[in-house]
């Protein structure tokens, strides 16, 4: 059995902007079911207060760090036993907005310090020194915003091991050279073998660099990020790091992704009821302003507003869409240029076109179980979730063959 701290910046249901979230929720939940000991630290965002405090919330700890005050609050992952550590610092974490980025969409001015502070908090864990009667033997860590913890840790003989997942290389956690100079980083660390990525400072690269192993969301991307078209510039260090890194394919949470027991449908049904998948079709076709009919095929997009999701092809094969007889849903939120070109499309075909702008967990299980034909044209896609929502749903997949996607949907040849 080991001990595993599981640091990362977002988990479902506390808080979600994508992917990450999910599995942030239900990789902890499987690995405790398999009889290990794990904890989830988290940034302890207002949403994440106010939904924890429903659940029961604690302070376990009280510690200054790097000048600011923390206050460690426990919690538990809503309706699981997974326990949650909450770093509460209010200066960083209590602000409207999402977790990176204010209500006006761009990214918070502090957020090396914000992750910073949080690394060094998730350091003391895994160092034992917060006398929490706890010391991890593994600290797992995920994405950028958790890159610095395995660089911290490196800077101690005796420490846990570390493993860095990488969910998405394109987001590599960039700041300038002012920002590394603002944190209490070793002056080494600036240097093109650690930190430093063409003039600017990387977090990813901590994880990337330091942590004893690497893992990725599917064995087709950590394939494709060691070559130059997918690697964001550091397929040459993941390369170096070739025999230390696996690609492993996430998984779905079966239990919150199921068209028999899922709470948002209007209709529940499964592979032998499938007859009632239309029903929530004709109430979703109905709900959302468009021709009722179930003979038309109805196509599926949910995700978020950017160029990774080839919301561009889309875009580019709209007015063959509207000319067939066929229907389109959108769910998504992003880049204000797709939402103002979606929406538009939208007022010009009511009927056939409905896009919800914004984040909506129900819609989003509604769209699953209405679609006939869910779209997926990532240009490139990490692992990808909702390709395997549609598979679980009955609703097929039309996808771009790329990283997770060719490892979930395949063609049947005969
Ligand atoms: P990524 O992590 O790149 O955003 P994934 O396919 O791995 O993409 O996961 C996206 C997750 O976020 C899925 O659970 C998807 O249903 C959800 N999601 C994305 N956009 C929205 C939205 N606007 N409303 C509700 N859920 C969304």
């Amino acid at each position: 059995m080991h001990k595993i701290l599981f640091a990362t910046s977002e988990v479902y249901p506390l808080i979600k902007t994508g992917g990450l979230a999910d599995v942030a929720a239900s990789l902890p939940r499987a690995l405790l079911k398999l009889g290990q000991d794990i904890k989830i630290l988290l940034p302890a965002y207002p949403g994440v207060l106010e939904n924890a405090a429903m659940t029961g919330l604690k302070d376990i700890a009280q510690v200054d760090v790097e000048g600011y005050s923390v206050s460690l609050k426990q919690t538990r992952l809503p309706g699981t036993k997974v326990v949650v550590w909450l770093v509460d610092i209010p200066q960083f974490f209590e602000r409207p907005g999402n977790p990176y980025c204010g209500p006006d969409g761009n990214d918070w001015f502090d957020n090396h310090k914000r992750f910073y502070v949080f690394s060094r908090v998730a350091e003391l864990i895994a160092l034992d020194r917060l006398n929490l009667n706890w010391q991890p033997t593994i600290v797992h860590c995920n994405d950028w915003q958790t890159g610095l913890i395995p660089a911290l840790l490196s800077l101690h003989i005796k420490r846990p091991a570390s493993v860095f997942t990488v969910h998405n290389l394109a987001y590599r956690g960039l700041f300038s050279y002012q920002a590394f100079a603002e944190l209490n980083l070793p002056a080494a660390f600036w240097h093109h073998e650690r930190l430093e990525f063409y003039g600017q400072m990387s977090f990813i690269k901590g994880g990337l660099v330091f942590a004893d192993y690497l893992t990725t969301v599917s064995p087709s991307y950590a394939q494709e990020i060691q070559h130059p078209e997918f690697g964001c510039g550091l397929d040459g260090l993941i390369r170096y790091r070739n025999d230390a890194i696996a690609g492993i394919l996430n998984g779905v949470d079966t239990e919150e992704w199921n068209p028999g027991t899922d709470p948002h449908l209007v209709c529940n049904y499964n592979r032998r009821t499938l007859a009632n998948k239309t029903k929530n079709k004709l109430s979703l076709q109905e709900e959302l302003g468009l021709t009722i009919s179930a003979e038309i095929p109805l196509l599926g997009f949910i995700g978020r507003l950017v160029n990774q999701k080839g919301v561009d092809l889309i875009l580019a094969q709209m007015d063959q869409l509207v000319s067939q007889d066929c229907q389109l849903v959108i769910l998504g939120s992003g880049l204000p240029h797709y939402e103002q070109a979606l929406r538009k499309i939208a007022a010009q075909y009511p009927t056939k076109v409905a896009v919800t702008l914004g984040y909506n967990e129900t819609v989003a299980h509604r769209i699953e179980a209405s679609s006939d034909i869910f779209l997926m044209p990532s240009i490139f896609e990490p692992c990808g979730l909702n390709q395997m929502y549609s598979l679980r749903y009955g609703t097929l997949p039309v996808v771009h063959a790329v990283g997770g996607l060719r490892d979930t949907v395949f063609e049947e040849t005969q």
